[in-house]
């Protein structure tokens, strides 16, 4: 079963190529985000305590999270492989999904980062604000907010992927086609 996570910052591509690699290599993907905005539209117990967090461009608490990518897993012990986007974002979020795939009997295959300037992460999420109607791409602010977050909580998780060897990088600011070639050729030198 192939896991693998799909990291970067909030729009370095990770959701428009996930669902590209959820096709070609027949997995699921699993958005820490869209579940979220899921519950909040449902007006679960979950969505009404992550709220405030998400619109303010924070994150939300690891506990919530890490239930979320628990019960995914534990839906979803046969899958071909699962591809995690926007999970883990904090370093006790990567040692406790650890823990939530040992129980399984499952491991994370690799971490790849999608590296963007942030002035490429700007211009993206401008462009995705018009058409996502997602509240928390609309206000610079919290945009910056957002990229604040990633470079004091969740840069840090790529070296906990890096002591395990399981990190590797591409260069994230080409077209949707050139990320895409990119992320297979690492995905294709794994599945060998
Ligand atoms: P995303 O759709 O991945 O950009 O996530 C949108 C928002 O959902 C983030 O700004 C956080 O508020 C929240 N979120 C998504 N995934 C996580 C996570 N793994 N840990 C904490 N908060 C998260």
């Amino acid at each position: 079963m192939l896991n693998l996570v799909l990291f970067g910052p909030p729009g370095a591509g990770k959701g428009t190529q996930a669902e590209l690699l959820q096709k070609k290599y027949q997995m699921l993907h699993l958005s820490t985000g869209d579940a979220i905005r899921q519950n909040i539209a449902n007006g679960t117990q979950l969505g009404l305590l992550a709220k405030k967090q998400m619109e303010d461009g924070a994150l939300v608490s690891d506990n919530l999270v890490c239930s979320i990518v628990a019960d995914y897993v534990a839906q979803n012990t046969q899958a071909n492989g699962v591809i995690f986007d926007g999970f883990p974002r904090t370093t006790e979020q990567a040692k406790e999904f650890d823990k939530i795939m040992a129980d399984k009997g499952l491991s994370i295959t690799a971490m790849i980062a999608l590296d963007i300037p942030d002035q490429t992460i700007v211009t993206r999420i401008t462009e995705r604000a018009k058409i996502s109607g997602r509240a928390d791409d609309q206000n610079p602010q919290i945009v910056q907010n957002r990229i604040d977050t990633y470079k004091q909580q969740t840069a840090v998780v790529a070296n906990y992927y890096q002591e395990q060897n399981k990190s590797f990088q591409i260069d994230g600011t080409g077209s949707i086609e050139q990320v895409f070639n990119l992320l297979c050729l690492e995905i294709d030198k794994l599945i060998k």
